[in-house]
């Protein structure tokens, strides 16, 4: 077979790097994209290494099953699709004859395409007509989606195109460290250095990231909302308010003004450990720049206050006068490759296509409508991903659980719990291109296709729709998933409802989203082609696309934006005598999430990156400890092992550990699950535990 060179997107993050993939001959290998608008020929190791997954020996080809039915101590052994979608179908029936129909649960995840995302919302809504799915973005980006849709009626990661990175003055970067999980992106923030440019960020690490600012504070974990608080109350108390912005196109500020009364610099120093001066270089910083933007990520994020933290940072950027404003703003940086249209096409357990509510009687008449079934049959919103699978398995809670393009095992927080939760489940079937932490607990394992293999399209994180184009493939007998939705549909008698063609499914997400919020109506795959993505909201084929938000007012009921008061309040859990340190977890540069496809690479600059717990050489001296060092780390919830990596790179008080293991080294045996109550969003960046010297071996 001639070799041909295709241009698609790495598989991995949401910079969604342009690359050419050539194949043909295999293995097939790969090059960046030099003209594409984000990385514009960069990569870093991960996309490097993307296509050697693509033959990988450990690649599942077929479907599995367990040798004994029923019992998850026999072994899985290879089966045919129908014996294994038949299983499937037949235990999706017995479960809800037994328990309703909410007694079958879906969990979905950020790497789906659009197309299959969507058709997953749908698969569970009208295919099985449960209201329980959800999926892994809850536990990623749900606080500053929360948070964004508050204060602008809109949740889009960035409002503007990364390129103008390069083009503001000062940058507030919260909880997020590019150079080492985006590397293609830093170029836009190296050349606004070079241009003189301001970047302040915030980071409880010396980060790569943070090491190249022009200044760094270093706050405790979790307290990012008391110094979003503290910065608010120096631009008041220095009268860097932006009066006539805050007048003419917000509202609720004297609410926010009266909150931050008390968040005196000293007060916030005691809190935060950012010391007073650094709050008033942070305020001046920003306020003397005629260009701004104020970046939240999961650092901030992913807290049991993280949608009001990420509202703090809003309120700071609205009184500046940001959204808006030329090269200026708020946003978030999303993490998995589709983080953000995996949750605007009803995968959500409240969302419909197109950022529709399912709780919204006119909302749920278009869609469906679009779907051709009465608004009736619809369900309700149903539970939040970390709630449905606390109680897997329990009364009142799922008892199969369809999942595809996640490893809750390894990812969700409290994991021995939800191992224990997922081993009570009656059928537990897993989607997936390997056999991951997850899969190996499963019924039924179900060979998927890769990013290669298949065409759709993928929405990053700067709202830009792009096309992941197919450029070989599968392996014989390998369904993908839109495949694999449909041949369970027509087994639950509503096949006729499904397409296992992505242009049909997309020209139908297109129609389901029209009017609404993240309105794709006017994208086509040849309007990608020829422009290189489009920008949604874009609600018809002559309209342009929208690059930048926010420039003649919100979409709001009345065009304004919405301070809104938040007060701070500790972690849901802080040291004490028995768990005297603050975890915070994190990815490495070489890995990606769970570490499924990652860990598996075979060039040795990826796997010869082990699981480490980073801890201060004072801390490191206090406990006996000498880098390299095994040592043991305990939570109220679990243990867990690393080697020990001493550095001052991070504060006296913290620990950090990578997330991208499971077994041993698991960084979510560690994390608390308490969820935040506007998004249900974990608490993964803080918890409290104790470390001990276990020896060097
Ligand atoms: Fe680009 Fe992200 Fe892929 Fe790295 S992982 S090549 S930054 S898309």
């Amino acid at each position: 077979m001639p070799s041909v060179d295709t241009r698609t997107h790495c598989p991995y993050c949401s910079l969604q790097c342009g690359i050419v993939l050539t194949a043909g001959a295999r293995p097939a290998t790969l090059r960046p994209q030099e003209d594409f608008p984000t990385n514009r020929g960069g990569l870093c190791s991960k996309g490097w290494n993307a296509a050697t997954l693509l033959d990988h020996p450990q690649r599942l080809l077929q479907p599995l099953v367990r040798t004994v039915p029923g019992d998850r101590s026999s072994p899985l052994r290879p089966t045919d699709w129908d014996t294994a979608l038949d299983l499937i179908a037949d235990g999706i029936v017995a479960t809800q004859e037994k328990y309703g129909r909410d007694g079958v649960g879906c969990f979905g995840g950020g790497g789906l395409t659009n197309e299959q995302a969507y058709a997953f919302g749908k698969f569970a809504r009208v295919a099985l007509r449960t209201a329980m799915i959800d999926y892994n973005g809850r536990f990623c980006m749900s606080s500053a989606a929360t948070a964004g849709n508050r204060a602008f009626g809109i949740d889009r990661g960035l409002p503007f195109p990364l390129a103008d990175l390069a083009e503001t003055q000062a940058i507030l970067l919260v909880g997020s460290n590019p150079a080492a999980t985006m590397p293609p992106a830093m170029q836009y923030f190296d050349a606004g250095r070079a241009a003189g440019a301001t970047h302040i960020v915030v980071d409880p690490r010396r980060t790569a990231t943070a090491g190249g600012s022009s200044l760094h504070l270093q706050p405790v974990p979790g307290t990012d909302l008391a110094l979003a608080n503290g910065l608010l109350h120096l631009v008041i108390k220095e009268g860097l308010v932006d009066t006539d912005y805050v007048a003419e196109r917000t509202r609720g500020f004297a609410a926010v003004k009266a909150g931050v009364a008390s968040y005196w610099p000293d007060r916030v120093e005691r809190i935060t450990g950012v010391g007073v001066d650094q709050l008033l270089a942070t305020v001046r910083g920003l306020a003397a720049a005629d260009s701004a933007m104020i970046l939240t990520a999961r650092g901030a994020e992913q807290h049991s206050s993280g949608t009001d933290t990420a509202q703090a940072f809003v309120n700071l950027a609205l009184a500046l006068g940001l959204p808006g404003r030329p090269f200026s703003g708020y946003g978030t940086i999303t993490g998995q490759g589709n983080g953000q249209g995996g949750r605007e096409h009803g995968q959500k357990a409240d969302q419909l296509p197109g950022y529709r509510k399912l709780a919204d009687p006119a909302h749920r008449a278009y869609v469906a409508g679009v779907w051709g079934i009465d608004p009736d049959e619809l369900p309700e919103p149903g539970l939040s991903a970390y709630e449905m699978l606390d109680r897997m398995g329990a009364e009142g809670g799922v008892r199969t659980l369809l999942l595809m393009a996640s490893n809750i095992a390894v990812s969700a927080p409290d994991v021995n719990r939800v191992r224990d939760r997922l081993a009570a489940l009656d059928l537990l079937v897993v989607s997936d291109i390997f056999l991951s932490e997850t899969a190996e607990l499963a019924d039924v394992v179900l060979p998927t296709a890769q990013w290669a293999e298949e065409e759709g399209t993928m929405t990053n994180l700067e709202g830009r729709v792009i096309r992941r184009r197919r450029a070989l493939p599968p392996p014989n007998g390998i369904l993908d998933d839109l495949q694999t939705m449909k041949a369970l549909a027509d087994r639950l008698g509503r096949g006729s409802s499904f397409s296992a063609d992505p242009v049909e499914v997309f020209d139908e997400l297109r129609r389901a989203s029209a009017g609404g919020i993240a309105d794709y109506a006017g994208i086509t795959y040849e309007r990608i082609d020829a422009e290189d993505g489009v920008f949604w909201p874009c609600p018809t084929e002559d309209h342009p696309g929208t690059p930048r938000l926010f420039a003649d007012g919100f979409p709001t009921a009345d065009g304004r934006a919405s301070f809104l008061r938040v007060d701070y309040a500790a972690p849901a859990e802080t040291p004490d005598a028995s768990y005297p340190y603050v975890l915070t977890t994190g990815r490495l540069m070489a890995q990606y999430q769970s570490g499924t496809q990652t860990r598996r690479v075979p060039s040795p600059a990826q796997s010869s990156v082990q699981p480490e717990a980073q801890l201060h050489p004072d801390l490191a001296r206090a406990l006996g400890v000498e880098n390299a060092d095994i040592v043991e780390l305990s939570s109220r919830r679990g243990t867990a092992t690393f080697r020990a990596k001493v550095s001052d790179d991070i504060r006296t008080d913290t620990v950090f550990v990578p997330f991208h293991w499971g077994g041993v080294s698991a960084a979510n045996a560690l994390t608390n699950p308490v969820l935040d109550p506007h998004s249900r969003m974990p608490a993964f960046k803080a918890c409290a535990v104790n470390l001990v010297r276990l020896g060097n071996p």
